[in-house]
């Protein structure tokens, strides 16, 4: 081999390095997936310093003979197969056969194999042989790298802090080890151990080693199929919530994906258990022919392209609507379940503030929603009318008030244990579902107002009204051009609260203004029914009298989804008989 060739394969090694390798968590992907390919049933990553100082990935799986090992550091020496399209098919996760000459161009590599007899030891620096002997013969692979990026400073210093780093590198092993759960991972960072995964074969039992029993016991199962796609998972309740939306995992064919419908339709499948700022935890594996799946084929990335996505999707949103409408799912009381990942003094400001000013708060996340209303509502119905299914555990609720504190939460109890409700949250969501209701009732009774009500406008506002002159006739009132960029209303529909019809028609009117580009009518309803119900509830600081609490807790567990107001907050909180003992120490345990 020339000279000149050696140079420029190095080169062009480094210059491939910069595409796939840009972190350390991408280089331990690299390995890890070498390892999965494997065939490995235990796979230990070590990490000095989050791998800036050091990466060791070592397994237990099929191991390489001598002419392997080195082959495996030049370029498109690769056995994997190298076609898209078969990137799916089981037992090659691979498509980074150049990946090791790369990581090897661009840092110093120790490398031990064994195929079960003589085991091989090389140890290249830079992309160069350095050296090369004979080992014992422990089966399997162990890779070493230190130095990375040392020939190139200019990828050095992109390289982030340790703790982003390690952050990145716990992210992507919680995922393979979700993905893999035949496999046992264990990932070490500076001697200590951050992930330890037991490769059980069972998915929730994976969940509880990587996330621990506060989460793992609140994930509801979830198994499907259709035609082209088998799904199986766990979806938390709603009551576990993150900050970020890096705890919905998808995995496709044993692959972590990344696909935007898939996470929307996930996200909107809570729609109206959470708040639109907090996301879930959702783990799902989704199983389809392989050629159903496009990959995007930059190297690095986990995107994929699925066809039939709106049957999966379907498929998806269906399973994950049903198991939160058939479970119970009144958050416990009892601290410890409560998030406490996000950071806390921010939570804390969000209750002071939401606690003052109650209604502006939630008025003004709710603005903030960019959810695709209309496909999510016309999905929920069908969802509740195909499946009969009545959450009667719920319904079933015999709470009685024993009084109110603050002003504010109503103590309840039944013979399980005793219940906070928010007074405001409980009556905004039961108004709630009665405004939607009665918006969606074709048959429209009017009301006729002893004062019409005017509003004068601009011009363009004027104009943006004027077009929807025909959507707000339909929903039952009578409005009409009145004079020079002024409207008249003299007709609403009865389900408009007394003493509120110009307050709501106002929201009406902005609602309409701020969504002029893109109006879309069912997501009007819903904001409009969620800021109707908010204004016409029963407020914090109110005094209550002892009826009107017992017909709030009777209202409530009627609803379609009791446990949140109309923007995401919960409405009731449980302490069973279990955890007031537990937290007086009555039982021990
Ligand atoms: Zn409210
Ligand atoms: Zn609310």
């Amino acid at each position: 081999m020339s000279k000149i060739k050696v140079m420029s394969e190095n080169l062009a090694n480094k210059i491939a390095a910069g595409e796939v390798v840009e972190k350390c968590a991408s280089v331990v992907k690299e390995l890890v997936e070498n390892s999965i390919d494997a065939k490995s049933s235990q796979i230990n990553i070590t990490l000095e310093d989050g791998g800036l100082r050091l990466i060791k990935v070592d397994d237990d799986g099929i191991g390489m003979d001598e002419i392997d090992a080195k082959l495996a550091f030049q370029r498109h020496a690769t056995s994997k197969i190298y076609r898209d399209d078969d990137l799916f098919f089981i037992g090659t996760l691979g498509f980074r056969g150049e990946a090791l000459p790369s990581i090897a161009s661009v840092s110093e590599v120790e490398l031990k194999t064994s195929m079960g007899d003589i085991g091989t030891k090389i140890h290249i620096k830079g992309g160069n042989l350095l050296s090369e002997e004979k080992t014992d013969a422990k089966k399997g692979t162990s890779i070493t790298i230190t130095n990375l990026f040392y020939n190139t400073p200019a990828r050095l210093k992109y390289l982030k802090t340790e703790q982003s780093e390690l952050a990145n590198c716990v992210a992507l092993i919680e995922r393979e080890a979700l993905a893999h759960n035949d496999i046992a991972f264990t990932l070490i960072n500076n001697n200590h151990v951050l992930v330890k995964t037991s490769g059980s074969k069972n998915l929730h039992k994976t969940i509880h080693e990587i996330y621990g029993l506060n989460i793992s016991s609140k994930m509801l199962e979830i198994k499907d199929s259709c035609d082209d796609f088998d799904i199986y998972g766990y979806i938390c309740k709603p009551e576990i919530l993150k900050s970020n939306r890096n705890h919905i995992i998808t995995i496709v064919n044993d692959r972590v994906v990344r696909n935007n419908d898939l996470n929307r339709c996930i996200n909107d499948a809570y729609y109206m258990y959470k708040p639109d700022s907090k996301y879930p935890v959702v783990v799902i594996k989704i199983d389809t022919d392989p050629t159903l799946i496009d990959v995007n084929i930059h190297p690095t990335k986990q995107d994929i392209k699925i066809s039939k996505i709106e049957v999966l999707t379907d498929l998806l949103f269906k399973n994950i609507k049903n198991a939160l409408y058939k479970n119970l799912l009144i958050p416990n009381g009892n601290n410890d379940n409560v998030e406490l990942t996000s950071p806390l003094n921010e939570e804390k400001n969000d209750f002071i503030k939401n606690i003052i000013n109650e209604d502006n708060i939630e008025e003004n996340n709710y603005v903030q929603t960019k959810l695709n209303l209309s496909s999510i509502i016309k999905e929920e119905s069908s969802v509740y009318d195909d499946t009969v299914i009545i959450n009667k555990e719920i319904k079933l609720l015999d709470l009685h008030p024993i009084g109110v504190i603050h002003k504010t939460f109503i103590v309840a109890e039944n013979e399980d244990g005793m219940y906070l409700i928010d007074q405001h949250a409980a009556h905004e969501r039961i108004n709630y579902e009665k405004v939607l209701d009665a918006m969606k009732d074709k048959k429209i009774i009017k009301t006729s107002m002893l004062i019409p009500i005017t509003i004068e406008l601009s011009t363009s506002e004027f104009i943006d009204i004027k077009q929807n002159f025909e959507f707000i006739r339909e929903l039952g009132f009578d409005i009409d051009e009145f004079g020079i960029n002024t409207i008249i209303i003299k007709e609403h529909p009865i389900w408009l609260n007394q003493g509120y019809e110009e307050e709501t028609i106002r929201k009406m009117i902005d609602i309409i203004l701020m969504d002029k580009k893109k109006f879309d009518p069912v997501e009007f309803n819903d904001r409009l029914a969620a800021s109707m119900a908010c204004k016409m509830s029963i407020k914090a600081n109110m005094d209550i009298s002892y009826d009107v609490q017992v017909e709030l807790l009777k209202e409530l567990v009627k609803c379609k989804n009791p446990y949140n107001c109309a923007h995401g907050r919960p409405t009731i909180i449980k302490f069973s008989n279990y955890d007031l003992d537990k937290m007086f120490k009555r039982i021990m345990n």
